[in-house]
């Protein structure tokens, strides 16, 4: 039996914490307020200055029995979840979130009749050579896919390479190559894009620009292709977070181009036996938080030929938009990414493996 005295305390207590609770909720309510007009204002939710003046006022104001580090202690807790609140407030205002947009965004690449969709419940296969290299190996890269029934052909003109001495592309010549060749074969043409004085003239010879990893967090880029009118493919940065690669996609959509295809590539991990680890957990997850189609490129995640249809089925099985994936006429002479790109049997054993699967 508890003691009637400190049960009458009790008592207290809980109106107290009631009251307590009350007064934290108004609080709250008073700081979403401030929240969401300083967001209007695009304003920093965190002010030092503005917390150091409330700490001052009540410990001022404080006649114990707390101690004036102890109230100190508790109110910056307050402050702390207010300005998580602040924060959180922003978040389904993000325009890459389902939150925001809970349907599935469709994203559409075309030129005269040709087009392709992502996203709207159809698988798309992305397949082409690593690199523009030469009309002959381009002349026979467009036959090939198109009797294949590949309806968009990758290739780039301008070449992340780890060595300045590597291959870097054949620029704006790679560029009318590859616009060429997917006329002639009635084929779309995603072409990457590395520095902003490149998005123009890329734009005007591809139908798709891709963003690669090393650039996925160099946000003018991002901003340009943005603005350049055509859809982006991006993929993800190799060391990106969930977040960071969901945040890239924001820089292009905040210029007002909802024309993006998420690809998740491989990120970096200790593994050797795989050039990059194939992250299929953040194809899952970004197939929840965003509106945004995601495909997967199996060819950089892998990096080695031979684990290329279970890895595209996984994709596919985990909610993938699609597949990207690197073929060659002869991968052996390639100027880029040699070890990883499949050979024209190659690719039919991958077609046939995967079977009718493709929209
Ligand atoms: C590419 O697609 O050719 C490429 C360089 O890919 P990533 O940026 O994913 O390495
Ligand atoms: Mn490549």
């Amino acid at each position: 039996m508890t003691d009637p005295q400190i049960q009458a305390l009790r008592d207290q207590v809980d109106a107290v914490n009631v009251e307590i609770l009350q007064a934290l909720n108004k609080r709250a309510g008073l700081v979403e307020q401030i929240g969401a007009r300083q967001t209007e204002l695009a304003q920093s939710h965190f002010d030092p200055k503005r917390e150091s003046e409330m700490l001052e006022k009540l410990t001022n104001a404080n006649q114990g029995p707390f101690s004036s580090a102890t109230v100190r202690a508790l109110f910056k807790e307050i402050f702390k979840a207010s300005l998580d609140l602040e924060e959180k407030q922003d978040k389904p205002k993000l325009k890459y979130s389902r939150k925001a947009h809970p349907q599935d965004t469709s994203v559409t690449v075309s030129r005269g009749d040709l087009s392709v969709t992502f996203g709207g419940g159809a698988k798309v296969l992305i397949a082409g050579p690593c690199s523009i290299e030469s009309e002959a190996q381009m002349a026979q890269s467009g036959a090939f896919l198109a009797a294949s029934g590949v309806k968009l052909m990758r290739g780039g003109a301008y070449k992340p390479r780890t060595s300045p001495y590597g291959f870097q592309g054949l620029g704006v010549p790679g560029l009318e190559l590859g616009a060429k060749t997917a006329r002639d074969h009635q084929l779309l043409f995603v072409a990457e894009v590395m520095d902003t004085r490149d998005v123009d003239v890329a734009a005007q010879y591809a139908d798709m620009l891709q963003i690669g990893t090393r650039n996925a967090q160099n946000f003018a880029l991002l901003k340009a292709v943005g603005k350049a009118g055509k859809p982006v493919l991006l993929k993800r940065g190799m060391s990106s977070t969930m977040e960071e690669w969901l945040l890239t996609a924001e820089y292009v959509l905040s210029e007002g181009n909802d024309q993006i295809v998420l690809c998740e590539r491989g990120i970096r991990t200790f593994e050797k036996w795989t050039r990059n680890t194939l992250d299929l957990s953040a194809v899952a997850v970004a197939k929840l938080e965003t509106h945004l189609p995601v495909i997967v490129d199996v060819t950089h995640a892998a990096g080695r030929t031979d684990i290329l249809t279970p890895l595209a089925k996984a994709a596919l099985a985990v909610g993938a938009d699609g597949v990207h994936i690197e073929v060659h006429p002869d991968p052996a002479t390639a100027l880029s990414d040699n070890q990883q790109q499949l050979d024209f049997a190659g690719f039919k054993r991958f077609l046939e493996d995967m079977g009718p699967v493709w929209g």
